[in-house]
């Protein structure tokens, strides 16, 4: 089976109805790449790169460091586009200790300063990244993502220090490139504001694995209650079908990059929603390319309509 999925390598991802579907990879760390290329990924989707940051006893990643580390990324990739997205650190993921103390010590750290949140309480750090990104970026293809948007302020926040950290190097005289700006569509208030985020954004990404946590208020990491985190949930199916949608109709890119992109059996559903982009890790790219082979779209949107009004819509994943 393992060599059977192997020639799939260089096969393109093609629906039977001729849909070509991309296929990415979720990174941690720039040496990720390798396995990402050799999968036959089309693109990095998601370099988590708080994992640069994570295990140092507090001390921060600096510019230049940083600046390696994503050029090493998309060296790795060989052209193909790199999806670096700023720190997300926070929750699950707490640094040792941070200047902010990130979270870890208030009683609902997934409500809590994460991610740019983290971000935009520490500027200098984040005009560090950004920096080291936009340098990078002069060496080949990236998307800069932004994760757990939520509020117009911080998109506005955001956007300016993107551009301060231009005009920065800019100052310095220093060599940088243009870089495609998108935001994850994480947290339902996103996903109920869609004409905000694609006003002021190219491209999405859906972060199912805290949609779903927020969503449903189910704690991701929280065994106890592990049996109620779920991917068809009604509420989160009308909200995965509602940002695809909004965004094919305005004509910009949107994928998954939560877990549930790189589960065979969430497959047909996703493309039975309109989803034509995957992000998931690399050793799920093939087995995901498998099914995708077998799957005509047009049959699929039908079914997942019923799936999508469905009382049990687990009842119906077999069909
Ligand atoms: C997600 O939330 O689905 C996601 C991809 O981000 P992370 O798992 O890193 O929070
Ligand atoms: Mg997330």
């Amino acid at each position: 089976e393992r060599e059977r999925l192997a020639r799939l390598r260089n096969t393109p991802a093609v629906t039977l109805d001729g849909q070509k579907i991309e296929l990415l990879a979720n990174i941690e760390q720039p040496d990720d790449a390798a396995a990402a290329v050799k999968a036959g990924a089309v693109g990095v989707g998601l370099f988590r790169t708080e994992f640069l940051f994570m295990g140092r006893n507090g001390r921060l990643p600096d510019e230049e460091e940083q600046y390696q580390a994503y050029r090493r990324a998309v060296d790795g990739m060989q052209g193909l586009p790199v999806t670096v997205r700023t720190v997300d650190i926070g929750a699950d993921k707490p640094l040792d200790r941070s200047p902010a103390r990130a979270g870890e010590d208030y009683l609902n750290p997934a409500l809590g300063l994460r991610a740019i949140r983290w971000s935009l309480a520490e500027p200098a750090m984040f005009l560090a990244q950004l920096r080291a990104v936009l340098r990078a970026a002069a060496h080949g293809p990236i998307n800069l993502l932004i994760p757990m948007l939520a509020h117009a302020s911080e998109i506005r926040q955001t956007l300016a220090l993107v551009q301060k950290a231009r005009d920065q190097l800019d100052a310095r005289g220093m060599v940088y490139g243009s870089v495609r700006m998108g935001a994850m569509i994480e947290i339902p208030a996103a996903a109920l504001t869609m004409p905000l985020f694609l006003r002021h954004f190219d491209f999405l990404s859906i972060g199912t694995n805290d949609l779903i946590q927020y969503t449903l208020a189910i704690d991701r990491a929280d065994e106890a209650v592990a049996h109620l985190y779920d991917p068809v949930h009604p509420a989160v199916l009308q909200l995965l079908a509602s940002v695809i949608a909004q965004a094919r109709a305005a004509g910009k890119g949107v994928s998954v990059c939560g877990e549930m992109a790189g589960d065979v059996a969430m497959t047909r559903l996703l493309l039975g929603l309109g989803l034509r982009s995957f992000s998931m890790h690399p050793s799920q790219i093939l087995a995901v390319k498998q099914q995708i082979l077998r799957c005509d779209t047009g049959k699929l949107a039908t079914w997942a309509q019923t799936v999508l009004e469905a009382e049990d819509p687990a009842a119906l994943m077999a069909d």
